[in-house]
């Protein structure tokens, strides 16, 4: 095997090559400060608005409703803070999935040090929240409902506009983290009733640093940035230009590339997942299989540790994750795939692999050959597989 086969796209991606050159200029020649008043600062303000445009244009929503932020972390913060402080004489409630990203988990945890109550709604074996769940939850004092569009671990997508629907008819400001979603899933924020939605720029082969939080025209959020006018005067701090230009570069490009990136990736996912479950026994597929992100596929093997595995696969070049990147230097398993309802040692012998626009077939074959090997390796050392073989059942329960 020679080079390199990344296969932890959900974790970050490579940027595209029209997306760093479209940001070498504002590094370069152009420079300016947007807020300032004289010549050099127009192009950094035309260039910014351009890219406004960009990813208003790839959710459907309008370019004032776009603020750009450092990430997906801190426009999951912006939104859940502002709203829970903001709307605090409304009611202390907010309604969660128990699938959600640690930006909004451990945003949650400091919203209940400071008296908010959250409700986190369980999900189903595949990852899906049910609506009627998130309607039962809904208290007099609720005042928001923040569901992920999907998830980065399984790549589960949920049910975002029957969430919508539902949150608009009781007047529940709803939010959703589409950092994994935005671009690789066609997202309407009108249809879909959202109010806020987090994006970022690194999960879309644009530059990490850059974000995006879209606010409904006529929702009113507290600045979590205080300080310049920028973002109208809602999140303070000179614009990182480039990155915002490398952001509006990684939409348009989306925009343009993404039905054909959708199509390439699923037949792509759906040959690794049948490959592995046809050719490793004791495995078995997390998430849904046709409700799912194009680029992922998550697979629990019975008898094995996934940290074990990385490393294996990582001598062999295959860059892949174990349950959330995040969660990776905790021996806690991922709090996803215990609401699924692996066991623990199930959840530990999960790995992801996330695919890009440029993974090729050679590649998924290549991987699902390093991944056979190295499950093959560590199940001849396991006692528990011996034990499990010695038994002599074929159940395939994992
Ligand atoms: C990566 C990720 C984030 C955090 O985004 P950053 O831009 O890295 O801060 C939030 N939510 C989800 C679902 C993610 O995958």
């Amino acid at each position: 095997m020679n080079g390199k086969i990344y296969l932890d796209n959900a974790a970050t991606t490579e940027m595209h090559p029209d997306v760093l050159e479209a940001m070498l200029p504002y590094f370069k020649a152009q420079y300016g400060n947007p807020s300032s008043i004289h010549g050099m600062a127009k192009y950094a303000r035309e260039a910014r608005e351009r890219a406004r445009a960009s990813v208003a244009e790839l959710i459907n929503a309008e370019p004032k409703e776009i603020y750009f932020t450092s990430g997906g972390t801190e426009s999951d913060n912006w939104a859940l803070k502002s709203v829970a402080f903001g709307n605090r004489s409304k009611g202390n409630h907010i309604i969660v999935s128990k699938i959600e990203h640690h930006a909004v988990m451990n945003t949650c945890e400091f919203l209940e040090k400071n008296g908010f109550e959250i409700t986190y709604i369980d999900v189903d074996e595949f990852g899906i929240v049910d609506p009627d769940d998130v309607r039962k939850a809904i208290r007099p004092e609720t005042t928001l409902i923040s569901v992920m569009y999907a998830n980065n671990e399984i790549g589960t997508i949920e049910p975002i506009s029957e969430i919508g629907k539902i949150a608009r008819e009781h007047g529940i400001l709803f939010h959703t983290d589409a950092v994994q979603a935005f671009g690789h899933v066609h997202i309407d924020v009108k249809r879909e009733n959202i109010d806020l939605l987090s994006a970022s720029a690194h999960k879309l082969y644009g530059p990490k640093g850059a974000g995006a939080l879209y606010v409904r025209e006529g929702v009113k959020l507290e600045p979590l940035m205080h300080g310049g006018a920028q973002e109208r005067g809602t999140r303070a701090g000179t614009e990182n230009v480039p990155g915002i230009v490398g952001m509006g570069k990684a939409a348009e490009i989306a925009k343009r590339d993404m039905d054909e990136r959708i199509a390439k990736e699923t037949e792509l996912r759906d040959h690794m997942i049948c490959r592995i479950l046809e050719e490793v026994p004791f495995t078995k597929l997390n998430g849904h299989s046709t409700r799912r992100l194009s680029g992922n596929v998550n697979i629990a093997f019975s008898f094995i540790e996934g940290e074990s595995a990385l490393m294996l696969l990582n001598h062999k070049g295959v860059f892949v994750s174990t349950g959330s990147a995040c969660a990776s230097g905790s021996l806690d398993p991922s709090h996803v795939l215990l609401a699924i309802g692996l066991k623990h040692e199930t959840a530990h012998g999960s790995i992801r692999f996330t695919l890009s626009y440029k993974t090729t077939r050679g590649e998924v074959d290549e991987a699902v050959d390093a991944v056979k090997e190295a499950v093959g390796r560590l199940r001849e050392m396991s006692p528990l597989y011996a034990d499990h073989l010695k038994i002599g059942t074929n159940k395939t329960e994992v």
